[in-house]
Protein backbone atom coordinates (compact mmCIF):
# COMPACT_ATOMS: atom_id res chain seq x y z
CA UNK A 1 0.00 0.00 0.00
CA UNK A 2 1.25 3.44 -0.50
CA UNK A 3 0.64 6.57 1.77
CA UNK A 4 -1.92 7.51 -1.48
CA UNK A 5 -4.42 5.11 0.11
CA UNK A 6 -4.99 7.98 3.42
CA UNK A 7 -6.27 10.43 0.57
CA UNK A 8 -4.08 12.86 2.87
CA UNK A 9 -4.67 16.73 1.94
CA UNK A 10 -2.25 17.70 -0.88
CA UNK A 11 -0.02 20.06 0.74
CA UNK A 12 0.51 16.83 3.37
CA UNK A 13 1.65 14.57 0.51
CA UNK A 14 3.51 16.91 -0.57
CA UNK A 15 5.60 16.87 2.42
CA UNK A 16 5.44 13.35 2.41
CA UNK A 17 7.21 12.93 -1.33
CA UNK A 18 9.71 15.86 -0.19
CA UNK A 19 10.73 13.99 2.95
CA UNK A 20 11.27 10.87 1.04
CA UNK A 21 8.04 8.64 2.12
CA UNK A 22 6.70 6.11 0.24
CA UNK A 23 5.23 3.55 1.63
CA UNK A 24 3.40 3.48 5.20
CA UNK A 25 5.56 1.04 8.12
CA UNK A 26 2.76 -1.46 9.41
CA UNK A 27 1.99 0.38 12.06
CA UNK A 28 1.57 3.56 10.19
CA UNK A 29 -0.85 1.56 8.19
CA UNK A 30 -3.05 0.59 10.80
CA UNK A 31 -2.59 3.04 12.86
CA UNK A 32 -3.17 5.89 10.48
CA UNK A 33 -7.28 5.38 9.93
CA UNK A 34 -8.21 4.72 13.41
CA UNK A 35 -6.50 8.09 14.41
CA UNK A 36 -8.14 9.48 11.04
CA UNK A 37 -11.81 8.74 12.12
CA UNK A 38 -11.04 10.41 15.21
CA UNK A 39 -10.84 7.38 17.54
CA UNK A 40 -8.87 6.79 20.87
CA UNK A 41 -6.05 4.38 20.05
CA UNK A 42 -3.15 2.22 22.03
CA UNK A 43 -0.33 1.59 19.53
CA UNK A 44 2.80 -0.53 20.62
CA UNK A 45 5.57 -1.36 18.05
CA UNK A 46 9.19 -1.55 18.27
CA UNK A 47 11.80 1.38 18.39
CA UNK A 48 12.69 2.58 14.53
CA UNK A 49 9.09 1.17 13.25
CA UNK A 50 8.05 4.78 12.14
CA UNK A 51 5.71 5.48 15.28
CA UNK A 52 6.29 9.26 15.16
CA UNK A 53 4.96 9.25 11.38
CA UNK A 54 2.26 7.14 12.71
CA UNK A 55 0.94 9.58 14.74
CA UNK A 56 1.73 13.28 13.40
CA UNK A 57 0.50 12.55 9.89
CA UNK A 58 -3.47 11.96 10.64
CA UNK A 59 -3.13 14.52 13.13
CA UNK A 60 -1.90 16.55 10.51
CA UNK A 61 -3.94 16.04 8.45
CA UNK A 62 -7.15 16.34 10.66
CA UNK A 63 -6.04 20.15 11.57
CA UNK A 64 -5.00 21.29 8.08
CA UNK A 65 -9.11 19.89 7.02
CA UNK A 66 -10.51 21.88 9.92
CA UNK A 67 -7.98 25.00 9.67
CA UNK A 68 -5.38 25.72 12.03
CA UNK A 69 -4.99 28.44 14.59
CA UNK A 70 -5.67 27.48 17.44
CA UNK A 71 -3.34 25.82 19.78
CA UNK A 72 -5.10 21.79 20.08
CA UNK A 73 -2.84 19.14 19.78
CA UNK A 74 -0.01 18.64 22.36
CA UNK A 75 2.53 15.64 22.31
CA UNK A 76 4.47 14.80 25.09
CA UNK A 77 7.73 13.09 25.44
CA UNK A 78 9.94 11.47 28.31
CA UNK A 79 12.64 13.27 27.67
CA UNK A 80 13.97 17.13 25.46
CA UNK A 81 15.72 15.35 23.07
CA UNK A 82 12.68 13.49 21.57
CA UNK A 83 10.80 16.60 22.44
CA UNK A 84 12.94 18.31 19.62
CA UNK A 85 13.22 15.85 17.55
CA UNK A 86 9.15 15.32 17.27
CA UNK A 87 8.95 19.20 16.52
CA UNK A 88 11.53 18.72 13.91
CA UNK A 89 9.87 15.74 12.20
CA UNK A 90 6.60 17.96 12.52
CA UNK A 91 7.69 21.06 10.57
CA UNK A 92 9.13 18.40 7.96
CA UNK A 93 5.81 16.74 7.38
CA UNK A 94 3.91 20.51 7.46
CA UNK A 95 6.09 22.46 5.93
CA UNK A 96 3.26 23.08 2.91
CA UNK A 97 0.26 23.10 5.37
CA UNK A 98 1.20 26.48 7.65
CA UNK A 99 1.13 24.56 10.71
CA UNK A 100 3.32 25.22 13.32
CA UNK A 101 4.85 23.69 15.77
CA UNK A 102 7.24 24.32 19.03
CA UNK A 103 8.38 22.06 21.58
CA UNK A 104 8.85 23.42 24.89
CA UNK A 105 11.69 21.83 27.67
CA UNK A 106 13.02 22.34 30.65
CA UNK A 107 16.91 23.02 30.71
CA UNK A 108 16.99 25.86 28.74
CA UNK A 109 17.34 29.96 29.67
CA UNK A 110 15.15 32.16 29.91
CA UNK A 111 16.17 33.33 26.62
CA UNK A 112 14.58 30.01 25.09
CA UNK A 113 11.48 30.44 27.40
CA UNK A 114 10.88 33.86 25.64
CA UNK A 115 11.08 32.68 22.32
CA UNK A 116 8.83 29.77 22.76
CA UNK A 117 6.63 31.84 24.66
CA UNK A 118 6.76 34.00 21.22
CA UNK A 119 5.66 31.11 19.04
CA UNK A 120 2.60 30.41 21.23
CA UNK A 121 1.61 34.01 21.00
CA UNK A 122 1.90 34.02 17.22
CA UNK A 123 -0.76 30.92 17.45
CA UNK A 124 1.02 27.42 16.93
CA UNK A 125 -0.76 24.65 16.69
CA UNK A 126 1.04 21.94 18.24
CA UNK A 127 3.14 21.66 21.40
CA UNK A 128 5.67 19.06 21.87
CA UNK A 129 6.92 18.94 25.64
CA UNK A 130 8.13 17.24 28.39
CA UNK A 131 6.08 16.76 31.44
CA UNK A 132 8.16 18.26 33.96
CA UNK A 133 8.01 21.40 31.97
CA UNK A 134 4.90 21.65 30.86
CA UNK A 135 3.31 21.19 34.40
CA UNK A 136 5.35 24.33 35.62
CA UNK A 137 4.04 26.41 32.69
CA UNK A 138 0.70 24.85 33.17
CA UNK A 139 0.18 26.01 36.85
CA UNK A 140 2.07 29.15 36.33
CA UNK A 141 -0.78 29.87 33.94
CA UNK A 142 1.60 30.88 30.94
CA UNK A 143 0.16 28.10 28.73
CA UNK A 144 -3.52 27.26 28.25
CA UNK A 145 -4.60 24.33 26.82
CA UNK A 146 -8.42 24.83 26.52
CA UNK A 147 -9.23 24.41 22.99
CA UNK A 148 -7.24 20.99 22.63
CA UNK A 149 -8.24 18.50 20.50
CA UNK A 150 -5.68 15.93 20.59
CA UNK A 151 -3.15 14.88 23.59
CA UNK A 152 -0.59 12.18 22.01
CA UNK A 153 1.51 10.46 24.37
CA UNK A 154 4.45 9.23 22.75
CA UNK A 155 6.97 6.49 24.31
CA UNK A 156 4.73 5.76 27.01
CA UNK A 157 6.56 3.19 28.84
CA UNK A 158 9.19 5.63 29.17
CA UNK A 159 7.14 8.24 31.17
CA UNK A 160 5.38 5.72 33.41
CA UNK A 161 8.53 3.84 33.77
CA UNK A 162 10.73 7.66 34.32
CA UNK A 163 7.78 8.65 37.29
CA UNK A 164 6.09 10.69 35.23
CA UNK A 165 2.51 9.26 35.43
CA UNK A 166 1.22 11.35 38.34
CA UNK A 167 2.40 14.50 36.26
CA UNK A 168 0.44 13.40 33.10
CA UNK A 169 -2.53 13.24 35.10
CA UNK A 170 -2.15 16.81 36.61
CA UNK A 171 -1.97 17.45 32.69
CA UNK A 172 -4.53 15.81 32.01
CA UNK A 173 -6.95 17.99 33.96
CA UNK A 174 -6.05 20.66 32.27
CA UNK A 175 -7.42 18.76 29.20
CA UNK A 176 -10.49 19.29 27.62
CA UNK A 177 -12.54 15.83 28.44
CA UNK A 178 -13.79 16.13 25.30
CA UNK A 179 -10.60 14.73 23.13
CA UNK A 180 -8.90 12.26 21.27
CA UNK A 181 -5.82 10.60 23.28
CA UNK A 182 -3.43 8.96 21.52
CA UNK A 183 -0.62 6.54 23.29
CA UNK A 184 2.33 5.03 21.41
CA UNK A 185 4.67 2.42 23.40
CA UNK A 186 7.15 0.72 22.14
CA UNK A 187 6.46 -2.07 24.77
CA UNK A 188 3.12 -2.70 26.85
CA UNK A 189 3.83 -3.70 30.62
CA UNK A 190 0.53 -4.39 32.12
CA UNK A 191 1.21 -0.50 33.69
CA UNK A 192 0.49 1.31 30.04
CA UNK A 193 -2.64 -0.68 30.17
CA UNK A 194 -4.36 0.23 33.49
CA UNK A 195 -2.49 3.70 33.05
CA UNK A 196 -4.45 3.91 29.46
CA UNK A 197 -7.60 3.19 31.46
CA UNK A 198 -7.36 6.38 33.02
CA UNK A 199 -6.92 8.32 30.39
CA UNK A 200 -8.01 7.30 26.86
CA UNK A 201 -11.97 6.48 26.19
CA UNK A 202 -12.69 3.07 24.53
CA UNK A 203 -9.40 2.93 22.60
CA UNK A 204 -8.73 0.56 19.80
CA UNK A 205 -5.71 -1.29 19.99
CA UNK A 206 -2.83 -1.66 17.30
CA UNK A 207 0.21 -3.91 18.71
CA UNK A 208 3.17 -5.16 16.42
CA UNK A 209 5.42 -7.45 17.59
CA UNK A 210 6.79 -6.16 21.04
CA UNK A 211 10.42 -7.40 22.35
CA UNK A 212 11.47 -8.26 18.86
CA UNK A 213 15.21 -6.46 17.67
CA UNK A 214 14.46 -4.87 14.47
CA UNK A 215 15.29 -7.37 11.66
CA UNK A 216 18.36 -5.87 9.89
CA UNK A 217 20.64 -6.06 13.09
CA UNK A 218 23.14 -8.48 13.29
CA UNK A 219 23.70 -9.50 17.04
CA UNK A 220 26.60 -10.85 19.27
CA UNK A 221 28.08 -11.30 22.53
CA UNK A 222 31.05 -11.35 23.99
CA UNK A 223 31.53 -12.88 27.12
CA UNK A 224 34.35 -11.00 29.29
CA UNK A 225 35.33 -10.35 32.55
CA UNK A 226 35.59 -6.32 33.21
CA UNK A 227 39.13 -5.65 32.88
CA UNK A 228 39.03 -6.85 29.29
CA UNK A 229 36.40 -4.87 28.06
CA UNK A 230 37.77 -1.58 27.55
CA UNK A 231 40.67 -3.35 25.43
CA UNK A 232 38.07 -4.75 23.75
CA UNK A 233 35.86 -1.95 22.87
CA UNK A 234 39.15 -0.25 21.28
CA UNK A 235 39.77 -3.55 19.20
CA UNK A 236 36.35 -3.59 17.74
CA UNK A 237 36.53 0.40 17.29
CA UNK A 238 39.54 -0.85 15.18
CA UNK A 239 38.52 -3.03 13.17
CA UNK A 240 36.29 -1.16 10.21
CA UNK A 241 36.12 2.63 9.78
CA UNK A 242 32.71 3.28 11.42
CA UNK A 243 30.96 6.44 10.21
CA UNK A 244 28.67 6.20 13.62
CA UNK A 245 29.27 3.94 16.90
CA UNK A 246 27.36 4.65 20.03
CA UNK A 247 28.43 2.45 22.84
CA UNK A 248 25.86 1.82 25.76
CA UNK A 249 27.15 2.04 29.97
CA UNK A 250 25.30 1.67 32.47
CA UNK A 251 26.50 4.71 34.62
CA UNK A 252 27.47 8.12 34.10
CA UNK A 253 31.10 7.41 35.84
CA UNK A 254 31.64 4.86 33.54
CA UNK A 255 30.68 6.83 30.70
CA UNK A 256 33.24 9.30 31.84
CA UNK A 257 35.41 7.01 32.28
CA UNK A 258 35.46 5.01 29.16
CA UNK A 259 35.38 8.62 27.41
CA UNK A 260 38.70 9.01 29.22
CA UNK A 261 40.49 6.10 27.63
CA UNK A 262 38.88 6.45 24.46
CA UNK A 263 39.60 9.51 23.37
CA UNK A 264 43.50 8.61 23.45
CA UNK A 265 43.14 6.30 20.34
CA UNK A 266 39.51 7.98 18.56
CA UNK A 267 37.61 11.03 18.35
CA UNK A 268 34.84 10.36 20.74
CA UNK A 269 31.96 12.53 23.11
CA UNK A 270 30.64 11.24 26.32
CA UNK A 271 26.36 12.26 26.64
CA UNK A 272 25.30 12.37 29.75
CA UNK A 273 22.96 14.40 32.17
CA UNK A 274 26.18 16.42 33.48
CA UNK A 275 26.35 18.58 30.40
CA UNK A 276 24.25 21.29 29.54
CA UNK A 277 21.64 21.51 27.23
CA UNK A 278 23.78 23.31 24.57
CA UNK A 279 26.61 20.97 25.11
CA UNK A 280 23.97 18.18 24.45
CA UNK A 281 22.45 19.44 21.61
CA UNK A 282 26.03 20.13 20.17
CA UNK A 283 26.99 16.70 20.78
CA UNK A 284 23.78 15.63 18.47
CA UNK A 285 23.94 17.30 16.08
CA UNK A 286 27.70 16.76 15.57
CA UNK A 287 27.14 13.00 15.88
CA UNK A 288 23.83 13.15 13.49
CA UNK A 289 26.28 14.85 10.67
CA UNK A 290 28.57 12.29 10.89
CA UNK A 291 31.52 15.21 12.01
CA UNK A 292 31.78 12.98 15.14
CA UNK A 293 31.91 9.20 14.76
CA UNK A 294 31.77 8.08 17.66
CA UNK A 295 29.06 8.56 21.40
CA UNK A 296 29.44 6.74 24.87
CA UNK A 297 26.47 7.57 27.02
CA UNK A 298 24.04 5.74 29.24
CA UNK A 299 20.18 5.10 28.38
CA UNK A 300 19.29 8.30 27.93
CA UNK A 301 20.43 8.64 24.24
CA UNK A 302 18.48 4.74 24.01
CA UNK A 303 15.32 5.59 23.46
CA UNK A 304 13.23 7.73 20.89
CA UNK A 305 16.84 9.27 19.57
CA UNK A 306 16.92 8.88 15.78
CA UNK A 307 20.33 9.08 14.61
CA UNK A 308 19.66 7.32 10.68
CA UNK A 309 22.43 5.14 10.10
CA UNK A 310 23.81 3.83 13.19
CA UNK A 311 26.06 0.99 11.86
CA UNK A 312 27.14 -0.60 15.21
CA UNK A 313 25.71 -0.43 18.92
CA UNK A 314 28.19 -1.62 21.84
CA UNK A 315 26.92 -2.42 24.93
CA UNK A 316 29.23 -2.04 26.82
CA UNK A 317 27.44 -3.36 30.44
CA UNK A 318 24.67 -5.94 29.46
CA UNK A 319 21.47 -4.01 30.28
CA UNK A 320 19.23 -4.36 33.44
CA UNK A 321 16.19 -4.03 31.72
CA UNK A 322 15.55 -6.60 28.63
CA UNK A 323 13.11 -4.24 27.09
CA UNK A 324 16.24 -1.57 27.53
CA UNK A 325 18.29 -4.09 25.35
CA UNK A 326 15.75 -4.04 22.24
CA UNK A 327 15.53 0.16 22.77
CA UNK A 328 19.45 0.46 22.66
CA UNK A 329 20.25 -1.81 20.05
CA UNK A 330 16.90 -0.10 17.90
CA UNK A 331 19.17 2.63 17.76
CA UNK A 332 20.70 0.55 14.69
CA UNK A 333 19.05 -0.84 11.48
CA UNK A 334 16.31 2.28 11.50
CA UNK A 335 14.08 1.93 8.40
CA UNK A 336 15.02 -0.98 7.03
CA UNK A 337 18.95 -0.45 7.10
CA UNK A 338 21.69 -3.20 8.33
CA UNK A 339 22.89 -2.80 11.62
CA UNK A 340 25.62 -4.41 14.47
CA UNK A 341 24.92 -4.97 17.58
CA UNK A 342 27.61 -6.23 19.94
CA UNK A 343 27.09 -6.87 23.93
CA UNK A 344 29.76 -7.70 26.22
CA UNK A 345 28.11 -9.72 28.85
CA UNK A 346 30.30 -10.36 32.38
CA UNK A 347 30.00 -13.03 34.57
CA UNK A 348 27.55 -10.96 36.60
CA UNK A 349 25.56 -10.56 33.96
CA UNK A 350 25.05 -13.69 32.37
CA UNK A 351 21.59 -14.19 33.90
CA UNK A 352 20.58 -10.88 32.82
CA UNK A 353 21.60 -12.16 29.05
CA UNK A 354 19.32 -14.91 29.51
CA UNK A 355 16.46 -12.80 29.93
CA UNK A 356 17.22 -10.85 26.99
CA UNK A 357 17.09 -13.92 25.43
CA UNK A 358 14.17 -14.89 26.26
CA UNK A 359 12.70 -11.39 25.28
CA UNK A 360 14.13 -11.28 21.81
CA UNK A 361 13.10 -14.97 21.53
CA UNK A 362 16.22 -16.16 19.97
CA UNK A 363 20.29 -16.91 21.17
CA UNK A 364 22.60 -14.53 20.38
CA UNK A 365 25.92 -15.93 19.14
CA UNK A 366 28.45 -15.80 21.43
CA UNK A 367 31.46 -14.19 20.04
CA UNK A 368 35.09 -15.53 20.37
CA UNK A 369 37.35 -12.80 21.99
CA UNK A 370 40.25 -11.84 19.78
CA UNK A 371 43.50 -13.85 20.56
CA UNK A 372 45.70 -13.17 23.32
CA UNK A 373 42.98 -12.58 25.16
CA UNK A 374 42.26 -14.59 28.63
CA UNK A 375 38.91 -16.91 27.90
CA UNK A 376 35.84 -14.67 29.72
CA UNK A 377 33.25 -16.44 31.72
CA UNK A 378 31.47 -19.59 30.50
CA UNK A 379 27.52 -19.64 29.67
CA UNK A 380 24.70 -21.90 29.44
CA UNK A 381 21.55 -20.49 28.02
CA UNK A 382 19.50 -21.96 31.24
CA UNK A 383 16.32 -20.39 29.93
CA UNK A 384 16.43 -23.36 27.48
CA UNK A 385 18.78 -25.63 29.66
CA UNK A 386 21.03 -26.15 26.62
CA UNK A 387 24.51 -26.00 26.87
CA UNK A 388 25.80 -23.35 24.75
CA UNK A 389 29.52 -22.64 23.89
CA UNK A 390 31.09 -19.35 24.43
CA UNK A 391 32.97 -19.45 21.06
CA UNK A 392 31.66 -20.31 17.52
CA UNK A 393 31.63 -24.09 17.40
CA UNK A 394 33.83 -24.64 14.63
CA UNK A 395 37.43 -25.81 15.52
CA UNK A 396 35.94 -25.28 19.51
CA UNK A 397 39.01 -23.16 20.65
CA UNK A 398 38.13 -20.74 22.56
CA UNK A 399 40.49 -18.15 20.97
CA UNK A 400 39.71 -18.00 17.62
CA UNK A 401 40.40 -15.11 15.97
CA UNK A 402 36.69 -14.04 14.90
CA UNK A 403 36.34 -12.67 11.17
CA UNK A 404 36.19 -8.99 11.36
CA UNK A 405 33.51 -8.66 14.63
CA UNK A 406 30.98 -10.73 12.91
CA UNK A 407 28.86 -13.45 12.95
CA UNK A 408 24.91 -13.88 12.53
CA UNK A 409 22.64 -14.20 14.80
CA UNK A 410 20.97 -17.52 15.56
CA UNK A 411 17.15 -17.89 15.25
CA UNK A 412 16.34 -20.11 18.13
CA UNK A 413 12.70 -22.73 17.33
CA UNK A 414 11.11 -21.54 20.56
CA UNK A 415 8.79 -18.72 20.72
CA UNK A 416 9.44 -15.26 22.56
CA UNK A 417 9.12 -15.74 26.03
CA UNK A 418 8.44 -12.74 28.89
CA UNK A 419 10.83 -12.76 31.18
CA UNK A 420 9.53 -12.74 34.59
CA UNK A 421 8.50 -9.16 35.54
CA UNK A 422 7.70 -8.01 38.76
CA UNK A 423 4.29 -6.39 38.65
CA UNK A 424 5.95 -3.29 41.14
CA UNK A 425 8.79 -2.55 39.13
CA UNK A 426 8.80 0.49 38.25
CA UNK A 427 12.12 2.53 36.84
CA UNK A 428 12.43 5.43 38.95
CA UNK A 429 14.51 8.26 37.36
CA UNK A 430 15.82 11.69 38.75
CA UNK A 431 17.38 14.64 38.95
CA UNK A 432 16.51 17.45 41.60
CA UNK A 433 18.25 19.79 39.05
CA UNK A 434 16.79 18.66 36.18
CA UNK A 435 13.64 20.05 35.28
CA UNK A 436 12.28 17.44 33.27
CA UNK A 437 12.34 15.50 36.48
CA UNK A 438 9.00 13.72 37.19
CA UNK A 439 6.93 16.25 40.28
CA UNK A 440 7.44 13.32 42.94
CA UNK A 441 10.90 13.47 42.86
CA UNK A 442 12.54 12.75 46.05
CA UNK A 443 16.26 12.37 46.38
CA UNK A 444 17.72 9.14 47.02
CA UNK A 445 18.61 7.77 50.58
CA UNK A 446 21.71 5.37 49.29
CA UNK A 447 24.55 7.75 49.00
CA UNK A 448 26.44 5.31 47.27
CA UNK A 449 24.09 5.42 44.27
CA UNK A 450 24.27 7.84 41.47
CA UNK A 451 21.35 10.38 41.27
CA UNK A 452 21.24 11.12 37.67
CA UNK A 453 18.44 10.55 35.42
CA UNK A 454 20.13 7.93 33.39
CA UNK A 455 21.54 5.92 36.26
CA UNK A 456 19.28 3.19 36.35
CA UNK A 457 20.28 0.66 38.17
CA UNK A 458 18.36 0.24 41.62
CA UNK A 459 19.40 -2.20 44.38
CA UNK A 460 18.56 -5.70 43.31
CA UNK A 461 15.80 -7.54 45.12
CA UNK A 462 15.70 -10.28 43.57
CA UNK A 463 18.03 -12.67 41.00
CA UNK A 464 16.01 -11.97 37.84
CA UNK A 465 17.06 -8.27 38.80
CA UNK A 466 14.09 -6.56 39.31
CA UNK A 467 14.19 -3.02 40.62
CA UNK A 468 13.05 -1.80 43.94
CA UNK A 469 10.24 0.84 43.63
CA UNK A 470 11.24 3.94 45.58
CA UNK A 471 8.91 6.52 44.36
CA UNK A 472 5.59 6.01 46.08
P1 LIG B 1 10.01 4.97 16.29
O1 LIG B 1 9.35 6.16 16.92
O2 LIG B 1 9.05 3.85 16.03
O3 LIG B 1 11.21 4.52 17.06
P2 LIG B 1 10.67 6.82 14.21
O4 LIG B 1 9.34 7.44 14.06
O5 LIG B 1 11.70 7.59 14.94
O6 LIG B 1 10.55 5.38 14.86
O7 LIG B 1 11.16 6.42 12.73
C1 LIG B 1 12.39 5.79 12.48
C2 LIG B 1 12.99 6.25 11.16
O8 LIG B 1 12.23 5.75 10.08
C3 LIG B 1 12.99 7.77 11.00
O9 LIG B 1 14.22 8.13 10.43
C4 LIG B 1 11.86 8.03 10.06
O10 LIG B 1 12.07 9.21 9.34
C5 LIG B 1 11.88 6.79 9.18
N1 LIG B 1 10.55 6.46 8.63
C6 LIG B 1 9.41 6.33 9.34
N2 LIG B 1 8.39 5.98 8.54
C7 LIG B 1 8.89 5.87 7.29
C8 LIG B 1 8.33 5.54 6.02
N3 LIG B 1 7.03 5.23 5.88
N4 LIG B 1 9.15 5.54 4.95
C9 LIG B 1 10.45 5.84 5.09
N5 LIG B 1 11.07 6.16 6.27
C10 LIG B 1 10.29 6.17 7.36
MG1 LIG C 1 9.53 7.16 18.63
Amino acid sequence: MNFDSFKFEASLQEGLDAMGFDKPTPVQEKAIPIILEGKDIIACAQTGTGKTAAFILPVLNKIAKSGGNTLNTLVLAPTRELAIQIDQQIQGFAYFLGISSIPIYGGGDGLVWEQQKRALEEGAEIVVATPGRLIALLAGGKIKLDSLQHLILDEADRMLDMGFSDDLLTIVNYLPKDRQTILFSATMPPKIRSFSKKLLKDPEEVTLSVGKTAEGVTQGAYLVHDPQKEDLVRHILRQKEYEAVIIFASTKDKVKSLYKVLKKDFEVEAFHSDLEQVEREQIMSRFKNRSLKILIGTDIISRGIDVVGIELVINFDTPNDPEDYVHRVGRTARADSKGEAITFVNDKDRYKFNRIEALIGMEVEKLALPDGYPQGPSYSNSSSNKKQSTTPKKGGKSNEKPKGNFVKSTHSEKPARKPRQNPQEALVVRDPENPDTPSGFKPRQNPKVDKSPEFQEQPKTSKFGSRKNVID
